[in-house]
């Protein structure tokens, strides 16, 4: 049986001052819940997020890690210096990166690789836009995206991360993928998976990201191949997350 995984992305939001509330709420409502709980934060708030919540069951991570160990690459931020900050989790290949940053898939690979060399699991994203879902080229986007880390990091490797299916035409806007949308691509990827190891397959956590929300959260996760949820705009308000927390557990 898969324990359910609940990671909430905050994106570029929040302050000291609102983050405060957001983490005491969120450690207050999900103790004791039967579910992995975690928050990926925008990197200056990874000590306030350590502060919060070390010692309870809500880990914390980022959205996002450099592919490289150390040296002149101003802006960026490594492996190392989230595991320093107690980081359990780093997303890796969210869409808004591949979009907007030029994350390509080598690159994704080449950050999900030396997220696991600092300790930290990374969060492996994929999916789709709707241009690939119209033009039904769905199953061959979200293998192909599976597939740069495959083939660069190995079977053993996945083992040792999550997976988040998440249609880019659903982030963000409103506009959940069906129960059987979703799992259908959830299948795909662990059908995938299976073709390399039968085992990593059945293990692997597979998410699923795009406009989850209290309302429907339950039956997404009720589907076969749904592990939890990677969670934005719902993850901002405590009251919105714990209740999808709740829903996973
Ligand atoms: C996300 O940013 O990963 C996400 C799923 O966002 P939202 O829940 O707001 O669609």
């Amino acid at each position: 049986m898969r324990r359910k995984l609940v990671a909430g992305n905050w994106k570029m939001h929040g302050s000291l001052a609102t983050n405060a509330g957001l983490l005491q709420g969120v450690r207050d409502g999900v103790a004791g819940l039967a579910a992995e709980v975690a928050v990926c934060v925008p990197y200056p708030y990874l000590a306030q997020a350590r502060a919060a919540l070390d010692g309870s069951n809500v880990a914390w991570g980022a959205q996002d890690v450099s592919e490289h160990a150390q040296g002149a690459y101003t802006g960026e931020v490594s492996g190392a210096m989230l595991a320093d900050f107690g980081c359990r989790y780093a997303i890796v290949g969210h869409s808004e990166r591949r979009s907007y940053y030029g994350d390509t898939d080598a690159v994704v690979a080449a950050k999900f690789e030396a997220a696991q060399k600092a300790g930290i699991v990374p969060i492996l994203c994929v999916g789709e836009t709707l241009a690939e879902r119209e033009a039904n080229v769905t199953a061959e986007v979200v293998t192909r995206q599976l597939d740069a880390v495959l083939s660069r990091c190995g079977i053993a490797a996945l083992a040792r991360s999550v997976v988040a299916y998440e249609p880019v035409w659903a982030i963000g806007t409103g506009r959940t993928a069906s129960p059987e949308q979703a799992q259908e691509v959830h299948a795909a990827i662990r059908a995938r998976v299976a073709r390399d190891d039968a085992g990593v397959a059945a293990a692997l956590r597979i998410l699923y990201g795009g406009s989850m929300k209290p309302a429907n959260a339950a039956e997404l996760m009720a589907q076969a191949d749904i592990d939890g949820g990677l969670i934005g705009g719902a993850a901002l308000v405590a009251a919105d997350f714990v209740a999808i927390c709740a829903a996973a557990a």
